[in-house]
């Protein structure tokens, strides 16, 4: 371990040490990753969230079972107790719920209720921080057309036009949180994040995004023969390893940074690209058969500016460790299920 790591180490273990913690949305992705970090560095965590981890034990000292939309339940269990609040629980998913407008007033709805809910009890009981998960959703279409050059700084959120209502409501919410911190005594920690992936992600039930999608689509391919592809492929995304993304919640929160700021990769690449890079990770021989499907904006990359200078953040891993990470694990989900039918 290089110096400057185990300093950010040490001085985030410190940070830290015999703190209560409570994460919102424990069950998800995220949360679940978060928690185990949280716990690791001597915290005491509490979870709440509507459903357990999918695919291991969550590592809270309690987890409640819980539906955040309920005023009830927020005042029972989002309480004077903790010294932070990490609120990670949204309605969401990957394209295939986002872009498809099905699910648009749900998206909105129970996310905002959620907001509404948290902050409202979070300012009552005189929480110190809160940390809340925003999106790369939010950044205007009208910046992200050419698929080579998207414009994703922080600055440029204004004038607003996201492509999505998600991007809306989180664009709302942002707001919402930063209000607070103006008119209470209640500090703000907003991340904007770019596309998380990695192990213990859902990867088969509708809500997955394009990693896990693409992993899943190639460890089930017979060899020799293709897989489909929403879009031309031509659009490009980053993608951010999980590890990267709770370093960069724990170092947002330890700084004193309180606007929204990017949490991503600036290693972009066009979706075909990308699934030939799984392709070869999985040594098979597969075509890409491109198809009409849901695809959002053209190109979105993050821009890691202001992460780096005020957070002294960057990702450590690349999207080929990161994804050959994920596909192993992905792989490994296809084959037990394939055992168990
Ligand atoms: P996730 O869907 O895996 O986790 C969200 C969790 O919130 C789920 O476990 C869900 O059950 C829970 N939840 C939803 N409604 C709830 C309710 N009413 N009460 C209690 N819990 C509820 O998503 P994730 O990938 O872990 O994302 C975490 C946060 O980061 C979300 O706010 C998401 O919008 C944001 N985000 C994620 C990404 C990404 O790529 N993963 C990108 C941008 C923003």
């Amino acid at each position: 371990m290089q110096l400057n790591a185990i300093y950010l180490y040490v001085v985030t273990f410190i940070y830290y040490l015999m703190k209560k913690i409570l994460v919102l949305g424990a069950g998800g992705f995220v949360g679940n990753h978060l928690a185990t970090r949280l716990k690791q560095n001597g915290c005491y965590v509490v979870g709440i969230d509507l459903k357990f981890p999918e695919f291991n034990k969550s590592s809270c000292d309690k987890f409640i079972i819980g539906d955040l939309r309920r005023l009830d339940i927020c005042e029972q269990n989002i309480t004077t107790d903790f010294d932070e609040i990490y609120q990670l629980a949204a309605d969401m998913g990957g394209a295939g719920y986002i872009f498809t407008g099905e699910n648009d007033f749900n998206l909105m709805h129970n996310s905002a209720q959620i907001n509404l809910n948290i902050l409202s009890l979070a300012i009552k009981n005189n929480i110190k921080k809160i940390f809340y998960s925003s999106s790369a959703c939010i950044y205007p279409k009208h910046n992200q057309m050419d698929p080579d050059n998207p414009t994703c700084s922080e600055q440029s959120a204004y004038p607003a036009d996201p492509d999505s209502e998600y991007g809306w409501e989180k664009l709302f919410s942002e707001r919402m949180y930063l209000a607070a911190a103006k008119n209470y005594n209640i500090q703000v920690r907003i991340a904007r994040f770019h596309n998380v992936y990695g192990p213990l992600g859902v990867f088969n039930n509708g809500k997955e995004k394009a990693p896990a999608a693409l992993c899943r689509k190639v460890a089930e391919a017979e060899n020799n023969t293709s897989i489909d592809i929403w879009g031309n492929g031509s659009q490009t995304r980053s993608f951010l390893f999980i590890d990267d993304c709770v370093n960069g919640i724990l170092a947002l929160m330890q700084s004193s940074y309180g606007y929204p700021v990017n949490i991503g990769s600036e290693e972009k690449i066009s979706i075909n690209d990308f699934a030939k890079m799984i392709i070869r990770i999985a040594d098979k021989n597969l075509s890409i058969n491109n198809i009409n499907g849901p695809v959002g904006v053209n190109g979105r990359t993050s821009d890691n500016t202001i992460a780096n200078k005020e957070l002294n953040w960057y990702p450590q891993t690349t999207l080929e460790q990161g994804i050959t990470k994920t596909f192993l694990w992905i792989q490994e989900q296809v084959k037990m299920l394939a055992t168990a039918n």
